[in-house]
């Protein structure tokens, strides 16, 4: 199956992509991911794309679009995967159809509370991008990966500033696309409020095991 992925900012799409695609085995496509190891790896699309995620603003679509556009031509996605920070606007969304069929959309929805909890508190493996939470999912030894012992650290756009304009821009350019979704029936909705990933993630595959059953 090809899936979307929808949902503010820190409401955990990341976390549960990750989950997942070891279920199925399916890659998790993360344009957020790309764009950092772009910056990391000081590229052009890397120097473009950094003042925008800095100040929590979108990166313009024709970056963004070309970007997945290249990534969905390559060969590993033949058993379907997990488009996670894509589409974020209504163009991105209009372009994807003209070079993808997407099955389903999951769409996550959280309390602006426990939103701006999660993101204050999150850190990322500076080498492996697992992701921890300060409260929610410690690492064992503070501030290192379980998995590859690197330090963590708090993304820019997950200060106070970002946050809010983050938030915002969700609301304004990407909250439209859950109507543009349900008109075509893919949508399906996950209560993500809960702090018990494995009850969130078995959810998901239930529902996307009851959306693949029902007839066309
Ligand atoms: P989150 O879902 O926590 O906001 P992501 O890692 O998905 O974070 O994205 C981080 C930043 O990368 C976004 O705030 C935005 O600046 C940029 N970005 C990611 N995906 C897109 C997209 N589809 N269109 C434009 N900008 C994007």
């Amino acid at each position: 199956m090809n899936i979307i992925f929808l949902g503010a900012p820190g409401v955990g799409k990341g976390t549960y992509t990750g989950k997942l695609k070891i279920l199925y085995g399916i890659p998790h496509i993360s344009t957020g991911d790309i764009f950092r190891e772009n910056i990391k790896n000081k590229t052009e699309l890397g120097r473009d794309a950094e003042a925008h995620i800095e100040k929590g603003e979108l990166v313009p679509d024709e970056l963004t679009i070309g970007m997945v556009k290249n990534r969905l031509a390559e060969e590993d996605i033949q058993n379907g995967y997990i488009l996670d920070g894509f589409p974020r606007t209504i163009p991105q969304a209009e372009a994807l159809e003209k070079f993808a069929k997407i099955d389903v959309v999951v769409n996550f929805v959280a309390a602006e509370s426990v939103i701006m909890q999660r993101l204050s508190g999150r850190r990322i493996c500076r080498k492996c991008g697992e992701i921890y939470h300060i409260k929610n999912i410690p690492t064992q030894v503070e501030g290192y990966c379980d998995l590859c012992h690197s330090e963590t650290y708090q993304r820019d756009d997950d200060k106070p500033e970002a946050i809010k304009e983050r938030l915002k821009v969700y609301e304004k350019q990407t909250k439209p696309l859950i109507d543009y979704y349900k008109k075509k029936g893919l949508i399906v909705g996950i209560d993500a409020n809960s702090e018990d990933i494995e009850t969130i993630v078995a959810t998901i595959r239930s529902k996307l095991d009851e959306f693949k059953q029902k007839p066309a």
